[in-house]
């Protein structure tokens, strides 16, 4: 079957490889109907996702048809659409125990520390794969619930809530899921990008207001929004090194900033940015069992994964797919690989 595979930073293609087979009796093989290309993988590809390992079958937002099944699998059966959560936990480590397996010490995520998604077909625990309802949520969309997942996750981490002001930082596809899913929990959103058309499409996403940072002062129009208060929650969905330090910058007194960089560069943040605000500084990473909420949300019809959906490619140009995403931020949203065209 094909697959696309990083072997090394700057070297992805359509290979050959071996079609999985169901390994243990909890597991279930998919035949993958759509994935989506992350800012994770571009980081792959380009060498600047600290936690990846090589060489690696890419793709973690994916969903399919279930094929076969476990033999003691109950609840999904061969034919099933379904959504799969890439995240893999031990289920007995500190933070597993403390229901936080997001991030287990042994965490992994499909696509990045173990086979992705993007590949003919797939095995997956059963556990991890959430039956869509086709009649609802197109089969094509499917794969667009991780994205969403990680909005739910950031959001939650950050307590908003009806009412509070929050500054999204960076409008790729992330601060677009986490600006759409604020706005559904009544918050009130201020957009930062550097580029134009993606700052269009956090205003289209539900965004209040959104800035230009190469062309506007952040610190005027964060406490222009605020009525000088400063931001109540910062989301730091840019995650560059200067992004973080801002973050905190424009956090109001007794705010909260979540962090979601997976960069090893460092930033200069001295203590007392934490401490004279007495900021929650809080870390987001992956989703945390988020599926079931993004799917009943796209069922009420709160998401709008059509328009998140900006491309979308077979899988045979999915080189030429990647390097779009890679080379074109400007205009694209989310890259599709529809698997089965
Ligand atoms: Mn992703
Ligand atoms: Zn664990």
């Amino acid at each position: 079957m094909k697959a696309i595979r990083i072997d090394k930073p700057g070297d992805i293609g359509l290979v050959e490889v071996e079609k999985p087979k169901i390994a243990n009796s909890r597991e279930i093989l998919i035949r993958v109907v759509c994935g989506s290309i992350c800012g994770s993988d571009l980081g792959i590809f380009k060498g600047t996702n600290s936690v990846a390992t090589y060489p690696i079958v890419i793709g973690h937002e994916f969903g399919g048809v279930v094929e076969e099944i476990g033999s003691e699998v109950t609840g999904i059966r061969p034919g099933d659409l379904v959504a799969v959560d890439p995240v893999r936990s031990c289920g007995h480590c500190y933070a597993c125990r403390h229901g936080r397996q997001n991030v287990c010490a042994g965490v992994k995520c499909v696509g990045v520390h173990m086979p992705g998604g993007f590949s003919e077909f797939v095995t997956v625990p059963a556990e991890r794969a959430n039956k869509v309802d086709p009649e609802r949520i197109s089969p094509e969309l499917v794969c667009l619930i991780e994205p969403y997942s990680i909005g739910v996750q950031v959001n939650t981490r950050g307590r908003i809530a009806k009412g509070d002001l929050v500054l999204v930082m960076g409008c790729g596809p992330a601060g677009l899921c986490i600006i759409q899913d604020a706005r559904a929990r009544g918050a009130v959103v201020l957009a930062s990008d550097i580029i134009d058309a993606r700052l269009e499409a956090a205003l289209k996403m539900g965004a209040a207001a959104a800035v230009n940072v190469k062309k506007e002062d952040i610190r005027k129009a964060a406490a222009d929004f605020s009525r000088g208060e400063g931001m109540p929650v910062v989301v730091d969905a840019a995650c560059t090194v200067d992004s973080f330090p801002l973050a905190l910058d424009l956090a109001s007194p007794g705010g909260r900033a979540v962090i979601m960089g997976l960069g090893a560069a460092v930033s200069q943040v001295p203590a007392v940015a934490v401490t004279r605000k007495e900021l929650d500084v809080i870390g987001s990473r992956l989703n945390n069992h988020r599926f079931e909420e993004v799917i009943a949300g796209m069922e009420r019809g709160i998401y709008a994964p059509e328009f998140l959906r900006s491309h979308v490619f077979p899988l045979a140009e999915a080189v030429k797919a990647f390097d779009l995403a890679l080379n074109h931020p400007e205009e694209v949203r989310k890259v599709v690989l529809k698997f089965d065209a």
